[in-house]
Formats: C-alpha cells, structure tokens, sequence
C-alpha cells in the first residue's frame, strides 16, 4: 500500500468507529427504553481485543467509558498507551491465577471470577497492595465443558464461600451464552441469568453486592437489554471485524 492509501485506510477506521458508536449508543438506549430503564443506567464496554491502541482512545475522547481486555499479556503492553483518564479498564477473560499479579494494579474490575482459588488470588494481591478488587462471578450458563464460568447449581454455594474472603468485593454477574440458533432462544438463556441476578440480590448476603450484570456482546446485546443486563460488552460491532495475526 502506498503511504496515502494507508492514511486513507486509518482516516476511514475512525470515522467507522465514530459512526458505530453513535449507531450502538442509540440502541442501547432504546433497548434500555423498551426495558423501563434509563440509557444512563446501562453500560457500555468496548471490548478492545486486537484493537490498536489509537483506535481505543478515538472512541474514549467519543465518550466511552469502559474497556475490556481478555488477554493478560495484550493489557500489560497496550496498557501504557490507553488513555484512561475517564476510562475505566477491565478484565474480562479467562485469568490464570499465576498472572493476577501482572494486572491488580492496572484494571479496576475483573469480570471474569470463577474458582475459590482465583478469588483468593485477587484478594491476596490486592491486600498486598492496600486495596480491594471489584470482581464479577462468571456463570457458564450453558453448562458448556470447554468454557470457563461456575455452573448455576453450584453459585450460590460459590458466592457464599468467596463471600468471606477480604480483599475483594462481588458485584455482579457475567456470562457468555452459548451459541444460539435464534433471537428467542438467547432471550431464554438471558431471561435465566437475570432471574439468578434478582434472586441472589434477594437474599442479601454479607459482601455480595449485584449492582452488574454484564451479558451481551455485538450480535445480542439488544436483547441482552431488553432481558435485564446491566453492562454490554462489545467489539467487532464497533471496531470492524478483528484481525488474528
Ligand atoms: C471479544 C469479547 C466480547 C465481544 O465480542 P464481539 O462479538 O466482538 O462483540 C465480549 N466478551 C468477551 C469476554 C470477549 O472476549
């Protein structure tokens, strides 16, 4: 590519992003609408797998407020380069408790909580460090053997041993369903993690806060909304299709 054509490439990437933002902006708002909620009241994380760093902080200085990265090793070297200044950082993949180390200090929640061993983890490096960890429990609500997530009969027994550790503090709920084949059947599966939501609210245990529940990715987050998520977490409906190298 000549040196022109590449500005042209990067020059129609951001105005990409610019419009999809402003489309995904509007119907999480409607979908919040449709809800009975406010649009102020749903999240919206970006995602940023892949994504460059200059393509990021376009869609920070557009008003985005969260991003999410999945891969320890790609936050640590992306992480100086963000501009986090009104930009809260999370984790949102699957976390070997031998890397909590190399990212306690940088992201503000981990959404991805699935073992007593990992919370411990966490709570452990925060202490160390004078602080505690917000973190989501991951649900595998489909029951799925290849993904990570604590099954639903087992949650609240989950939540009630993890409750009693310092140094973190739960505040909600997250999942990634499994594939659909249409729009009813992930309303189903979204329906049911927000009938646990409301359920372990109900019961008021010490240290267990739901103030999120976070479902919903590019594809479904429409419905995630209309089912009662109260974080979305998207990508490729706002930086394009990813590259894997
Ligand atoms: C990549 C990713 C997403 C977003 O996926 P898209 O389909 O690109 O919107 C959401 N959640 C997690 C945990 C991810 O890794």
């Amino acid at each position: 590519m000549t040196e022109k054509s590449l500005i042209d490439a990067d020059q129609k990437k951001i105005d990409d992003i610019t419009y999809n933002y402003n489309v995904i902006c509007e119907r999480i708002a409607q979908a919040a609408i449709k809800s009975g909620r406010n649009p102020e009241d749903i999240k919206f994380l970006a995602a940023t797998k892949t994504v460059a760093p200059r393509y990021i902080n376009h869609a920070i200085s557009l008003g985005l407020s969260y991003i999410g990265e999945n891969k320890v090793q790609e936050l640590v070297q992306k992480y100086d380069s963000y501009d986090l200044n009104n930009c809260s950082l999370q984790f949102i993949g699957h976390l070997q408790t031998n890397k909590v180390r190399q990212i306690i200090d940088k992201v503000d929640l981990i959404q991805s909580v699935d073992s007593v061993k990992l919370a411990q983890e966490i709570a452990s490096q925060s202490l160390k460090r004078g602080t505690i960890t917000n973190i989501l429990v991951e649900v595998n609500i489909g029951r799925e053997e290849n993904k990570s997530g604590v099954y639903v009969e087992n949650l609240f027994d989950f939540l009630q041993k993890i409750s009693r550790i310092d140094g973190i503090s739960v505040q909600g709920l997250m999942t990634i369903p499994p594939i659909c084949e249409n729009k009813d059947e992930i309303r189903k599966i979204f329906k049911k993690m927000n009938q646990l939501f409301i359920d372990i609210s109900a019961k008021k245990l010490d240290n267990i806060y739901m103030n999120c529940l976070s479902m919903g990715m590019s594809d479904d987050y429409y419905e995630a909304i209309l089912e009662g998520a109260t974080m979305v977490r998207i990508g490729s409906a706002l930086f394009g299709a990813r590259n894997y190298y």
